[in-house]
Parts: structure tokens; C-alpha cells; sequence
């Protein structure tokens, strides 16, 4: 018999993954040995697959990444007290602060990226994010900021740009800036938890964090397949076989938003604007790491259609899909060979080269 997809219901409908696993049917008679877990931790639904691995070792595995995500969860909080937040009141004061060990790799690799991404990527914008209500757990649900706040807010120009550090101290010369790592946060916490099942000897695995995905290694003989979501309305729009090591990651609007007045206001913030991105609804990108994955696929997210090859060559990604408002597709070549569309999309695709 030919195996046949299925997708996997979610036990909490209220939170919305982004990237769904899919699993080839348990066509086969025998019992697969794939280990499945489900945990609400980092903010959001952890999802965590493992093939071909004694089932009390994926346990452990199992609820020890559940146990570090929510450390890092806890540390890198960016507005109930954390390590965080007691770095941001320095920063703010303009005084230096000893950043905490697990804070350090998420400022170096959130100052490379921001650069490349030439400040799309903006993690020093935490208090335009507070600003529109989109830091807390609860959505939101308007009126927007008023157009003399935020621009009060940009004009101070908060940038990665203005953080001086020297090992690991750290300071800023804009007291603008307060540092939010929502867009890499999930990618890099997916990347400690890739390397933690590596530690415990797992070789074949996907760490899902909210549609935050890496995968290594294969689902028994077959590669794993992930789906892409549908950013308007149910389902899956796209799959993609894994190859080896690899991490995909999708931003879109319909993540975290809320309607006012007929319009959708969205937690991708553009620095520039201050107001929520326009002219994409999704990016997905794949890349080695999840937290550069996570990085860009926020920063091509805010390049919208007009910039994003750009910047996707800027900061060395070459596999990306962006939709627009439109619901047209753009995908890059080496993104093209590795989709397969779930629903018929043929004269919505473009196919975009980088350069
Ligand atoms: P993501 O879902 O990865 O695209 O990240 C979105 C989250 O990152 C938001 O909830 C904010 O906390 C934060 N954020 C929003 N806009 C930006 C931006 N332009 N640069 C960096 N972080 C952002
Ligand atoms: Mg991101």
C-alpha cells in the first residue's frame, strides 16, 4: 500500500502552529517507532518527534528540553522580571550590565543579523512592541497606538547599532533601546534543544516550537515531511521533505493579531514605520539553524515583496517563499525544488531568482 499523509491534530486548538508535522500513515502493520510529545512550554506548543530511539530515552529527552525551554522562556523574558528585563532597565539608564551567559549568544547573534538584515530585524525595538500590546500573552485587541506615540518612538531610532559590547559586558548609547527577542528567541531555544537530543544520543528528530522547526536525521527510511501553513484559512498549502540538519521557520500575520475596525493589525513591527509590516501575509525560509532562520524569516517578512531577495541575499538565506496580500506566491529556485503544493496554486507561483 502507498503511504498516505495525514496531518496531526492539535489537543490545543487555541494555539496556532505555524508549521505543522506531517507523518507518513502507519500504513504498516507493525508499530512505528516514533515517539511523540506534546508540552505547552516557551510561550507556546512545543512539539516534539523522535524516531527510532529507546522510548524511556525519549521520555528523558523529552522532558528535559520541556525543562530547558522554560528556563530560556523565563530568561529571556521581555516584560514580566527576568534576566531580561533587569538588563533593558540598564540599558535604558545608560548603564553597563553584565549579561547574563544565557542571554550573551542571543545579543551576538541578534547584532550580526540585524546588521545584515540592515535593521529589519530590529530586537532593540521592545518598547514599540509594548507599545502596540503585543509583548503580553493576551492578544491585544485595540484601538492601535496613536500615530504621536509611535512616532515618538521611531524617531529615536532604537537600533542593534547603538549596544556597545565587550565580552560580556553591555551597554547602549540610545536609551531607546529595550531588547525583545520574540523574532529568534523560538529559533534559537529549537536549536539548544536540537542539541540536546544530540547530547542523549538521539539522531532523528523535529523540534517544533509554534511552527519554530528543525529537523535531523530522517523518519525511518524516508525523509520527515513538513507542511506549510495556509496563512488564510485551514490546512496545509505546501509540504517539504527534510534533508538532514536543516530548519524551517514561518512568520505571518495571522500569528498574533487583532481587527480594528476592518483592519488587521499584526505583530511584525516595521522599525522604520513603527506600525505593523505590509505587503507580505507569510515567509518561510530554510536555513542550517533555526535561529537564523528565525531572524530572517521576520526580517524578509518586513522587506515585503519589493526588498525581500535583497535581503535574503544579504544575509545568505536562498531558500525562501513569500506570500503577498494578493495570496501570490514568490519562491526562490532552490526553494521551487524542494515544494510540493498541497492545494492548486499553479498561476499564483512565481519563480524569483535571487539575482
Ligand atoms: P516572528 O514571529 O519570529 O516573526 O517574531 C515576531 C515577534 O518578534 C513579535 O511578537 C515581536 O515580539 C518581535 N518583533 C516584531 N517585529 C520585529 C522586528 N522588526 N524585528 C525584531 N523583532 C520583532
Ligand atoms: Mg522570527
Amino acid at each position: 500500500m502507498r503511504p498516505q499523509l495525514f496531518i496531526r491534530k492539535r489537543p490545543f486548538p487555541a494555539i496556532a502552529a505555524i508549521i505543522l508535522v506531517l507523518l507518513l500513515s502507519a500504513c504498516a502493520k507493525r508499530e512505528e517507532p516514533l515517539y511523540q510529545q506534546q508540552l505547552l512550554t516557551f510561550g507556546t506548543l512545543l512539539e516534539i518527534s523522535i524516531w527510532g530511539a529507546d522510548k524511556r530515552l525519549a521520555q528523558q529527552a523529552s522532558s528535559q528540553i520541556g525543562a530547558d525551554l522554560q528556563q530560556m522562556h523565563n530568561d529571556w523574558h521581555a516584560w514580566h522580571d527576568s534576566p531580561l528585563t533587569r538588563m533593558n532597565q540598564a540599558l535604558s539608564a545608560g548603564a553597563p550590565v553584565t549579561v547574563p551567559a544565557s542571554i550573551l549568544p542571543l545579543v551576538q547573534k541578534s547584532v550580526a543579523l540585524s546588521r545584515a538584515s540592515e535593521g529589519l530585524f530590529n530586537p532593540a525595538i521592545g518598547r514599540l512592541i509594548k507599545l502596540w500590546g503585543f509583548e503580553q500573552d493576551d492578544l491585544p485587541s485595540g484601538p492601535p497606538p496613536s500615530p504621536a506615540a509611535i512616532t515618538a518612538l521611531t524617531k529615536q531610532q532604537p537600533g542593534m547599532n547603538d549596544l556597545i559590547l565587550d565580552g560580556n559586558q553591555l551597554r547602549s548609547t540610545n536609551p531607546a533601546v529595550q531588547l525583545d527577542f520574540g523574532a529568534i528567541a523560538k529559533g534559537y531555544g529549537v536549536d539548544l534543544a536540537i542539541a540536546r537530543l544530540r547530547e542523549l544520543g538521539i539522531q532523528n528528530a523535529i523540534i517544533n516550537a509554534g511552527g519554530n522547526l528543525r529537523a535531523i536525521g530522517k523518519h525511518g527510511d524516508r525523509p520527515w515531511r513538513i507542511g506549510i501553513r495556509n496563512p488564510r484559512g485551514e490546512g496545509v498549502l505546501a509540504s517539504i521533505e527534510t534533508r538532514g540538519d536543516e530548519s524551517i521557520l514561518t512568520s505571518g500575520d495571522y500569528e498574533r493579531f487583532y481587527d480594528y475596525q476592518g483592519k488587521r493589525y499584526h505583530h511584525i513591527i516595521d522599525p522604520r514605520s513603527g506600525y505593523p509590516a505590509t505587503g507580505a501575509i507569510s515567509v518561510t525560509v530554510i536555513a542550517d539553524d533555526a535561529a537564523t532562520a528565525d531572524a530572517a524569516s521576520t526580517a524578509l517578512f518586513v522587506a515585503g515583496p519589493q526588498r525581500w531577495r535583497e535581503i535574503a541575499k544579504k544575509l545568505g538565506i536562498m531558500q525562501v517563499m513569500l506570500i503577498d496580500g494578493k495570496g501570490r506566491v514568490a519562491v526562490t529556485p532552490a526553494m521551487a525544488k524542494r515544494v510540493r503544493y498541497e492545494i492548486d496554486l499553479s498561476p499564483k507561483v512565481t519563480v524569483v531568482p535571487l539575482s
